[in-house]
């Protein structure tokens, strides 16, 4: 039986790539001078990837990941005004309203009288903190989990401290790489629900979700009806 429900957060419950795709765009923009659109992009891909071990994910390691690329590819020309541009962009990010997912609320409110609900989502404590309270999503969860990534050692750690066993425990979310496949490798529920647009960073090749241990679904209004029949495949409330 599943008892507990967890879900990622961004892209899963609120809208989040997109704000990266416009942020992206008012960059290379701003880079014209010094460098055509693609290449602008593609060496801010590699600037972020290198700094995640430093910088970890979220808003503030993006600007300064932006930052980085603007004085390589300018070769140290780029301006004061020019860096004050992408503290902007990045501060109109941090400010953003949080926009749920078609149906989230409902989702979450068809849930919470039978399964304990935890939002587990990767990123900066303070942005995110942030996008929990203005979502007004916070009361429907038993606990929000802020990690600085998404692996088996991390999910396990926090089932553990919440004593949740993995077999009784379903994960939701958007991200393959960082929702689905630790959870899989513990032996625990997943359902991937894609996003419309998924970060180089996060995707992965794979054949189908069924052989591969979890399932798909198209969004996240089909959830409520896959746990019910998920739980009597299991055995109901009183199986194992
Ligand atoms: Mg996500």
């Amino acid at each position: 039986m599943i008892e507990t429900i967890g879900f990622d957060a961004d892209d899963t419950l609120w809208h989040n790539e997109i704000l990266y795709l416009r942020a992206q765009e008012a960059f290379q923009e701003l880079l014209v001078p010094y460098a055509p659109p693609g290449k602008a992009l593609d060496e801010l891909h590699r600037t972020e990837l290198q700094n995640i071990p430093l910088y970890g994910y979220g808003i503030k390691g993006f600007a300064l990941s932006m930052i980085e690329t603007a004085i390589r590819l300018s070769d140290g020309r780029t301006t004061a005004a020019e860096t004050a541009r992408i503290l902007d962009i990045a501060k109109e990010m941090l400010r953003a309203p949080v926009q749920l997912l078609d149906g989230v609320r409902e989702v979450l409110a068809a849930l919470a009288p039978d399964y304990e609900l935890v939002m587990i989502t990767k990123g900066d404590l303070l942005d995110q903190e942030l996008k929990v309270a203005r979502s007004g999503l916070g009361p429907f969860f038993r606990n929000i989990e802020v990690v600085p990534e998404k692996n088996p050692e991390i999910y396990l750690e926090i089932l553990d401290r919440l004593r949740i066993p993995p077999q009784r425990f379903l994960m939701v979310g958007n991200s393959l790489r960082s929702d689905i496949l630790p959870l899989v490798s513990l032996g625990a529920h997943a359902v991937h629900i894609p996003y419309d647009i998924t970060w180089e960073h996060e995707a992965v090749e794979l054949g189908t979700g069924q052989a591969a241990g979890y399932a798909e679904l198209e969004q996240i209004g089909l959830l409520p009806g896959f746990v019910q029949e998920l739980s009597m495949q299991l055995g109901g409330k009183d199986g194992s």
